[in-house]
C-alpha cells in the first residue's frame, strides 16, 4: 500500500475546529498520513480566539528542517503565519527542501475579527509566499488586501484572480463564501488562462468555524495522492460543502465545520 504524506504549517487552533487540528483531521478522513509543524497556539474556542502566542522561530525552523531532512511530503499547506518573521522561514525552507504542491491558504483575520496574521506581514505573502505556491486559497475579504481591490462583481473576481497569479501563485481559487448577496456560493478557480467557476446552495448556519481550512487542508489531501489541481479543488469543495451541511453543532457560539468523512 502507498502511503501518501501531507504536511501543514500552521497555527493550534485549542477548540479543534480550525488549524492544525481542522488540517490534520481532513488529511485523516481522506486518507493521507498527516504532519505538522505550530506556528503559534491559539487559546479558542466557539466564543472567539482568546489567546495568541506565537511559536518561537527557532522552534518553527526546527519542525520544518525535521521535516524536510527526513519526512519528504508529497503536498505542504500554509495557513495562520502571523508575523513576516516567521513568513521568511517558511519560504526559506520551502525553498531548501523543493517543496513544490504547496497550497497557500493566506489567513488573515479569524470570522470574530481576531487577528492571525500581523498586517504590516501582508507585503511578506505577496513578495516571499505567492511566488511558490501552486494554489492559493483567498477568501474574498483575503484577496481585496492581498490586491487591494475591491471586489464587487464576478469580473472585479476575474481581475483579482489575475494579479494573484502574476503574484505568482500559479492557481487561486477565490473562496466566494463571504459574499452574502445571493444564494449560491461561487468559488472561482484560475489557472492564469481559464475561468472555472464552482457553484453551490449556501447553507444557513453560524457553524462555519474553520472551513477554509479545512477546504485547503482536502485541497492539499487530494494533490498528495496525486491529484491534479481542478480534480483536487473540486473533491475538496464537495468535501467542505457535506462538511458545512452535517453540521456538529457544538459550543455556544460559532461552532466548527464537520470533519468526518
Ligand atoms: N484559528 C486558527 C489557528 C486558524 O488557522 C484559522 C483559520 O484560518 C482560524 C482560527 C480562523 O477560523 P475561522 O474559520 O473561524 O475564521
Amino acid at each position: 500500500m502507498t502511503i501518501y504524506k501531507a504536511f501543514t504549517i500552521a497555527g493550534s487552533d485549542s477548540g479543534g475546529g480550525a488549524g492544525i487540528q481542522a488540517d490534520l483531521k481532513t488529511f485523516q478522513e481522506l486518507g493521507v498520513y498527516g504532519m505538522s509543524a505550530i506556528t503559534a497556539i491559539t487559546a479558542q474556542n466557539t466564543l472567539g480566539v482568546q489567546g495568541v502566542f506565537p511559536t518561537s522561530t527557532e522552534a518553527i525552523a526546527m519542525q520544518l528542517d525535521s521535516i524536510g531532512s527526513d519526512l519528504a511530503p508529497d503536498a505542504v499547506k500554509t495557513g495562520m503565519l502571523f508575523s513576516e518573521e516567521i513568513i521568511r522561514i517558511v519560504a526559506d525552507k520551502v525553498r531548501r527542501y523543493n517543496w513544490r504542491n504547496l497550497v497557500i491558504d493566506p489567513v488573515m483575520v479569524a470570522k470574530g475579527g481576531s487577528p492571525l496574521l500581523q498586517q504590516e506581514a501582508v507585503q511578506s505573502v505577496i513578495t516571499h509566499l505567492l511566488p511558490l505556491a501552486l494554489v492559493s486559497t483567498p477568501n474574498l475579504p483575503e484577496a481585496e488586501i492581498l490586491t487591494r481591490m475591491s471586489i464587487r462583481t464576478l469580473s472585479d473576481r476575474e481581475e483579482a484572480a489575475k494579479i494573484i497569479v502574476q503574484m505568482g501563485s500559479q492557481y487561486v481559487v477565490m473562496k466566494g463564501g463571504h459574499d452574502t448577496s445571493t444564494d449560491q456560493v461561487v468559488d472561482l478557480l484560475y489557472d492564469g488562462e481559464n475561468y472555472i467557476y464552482m457553484e453551490n446552495i449556501r447553507i444557513e448556519t453560524r457553524h462555519t468555524h474553520g472551513t477554509g481550512c479545512t477546504y485547503s487542508a482536502a485541497i492539499t489531501a487530494e494533490l498528495a495522492k496525486g491529484k491534479n489541481v481542478l480534480e483536487a479543488v473540486q473533491i475538496a469543495k464537495a468535501f467542505i460543502q457535506s462538511s458545512i451541511e452535517d453540521q456538529l453543532g457544538m459550543g455556544s457560539g460559532h461552532g466548527p465545520t464537520n470533519h468526518f468523512a
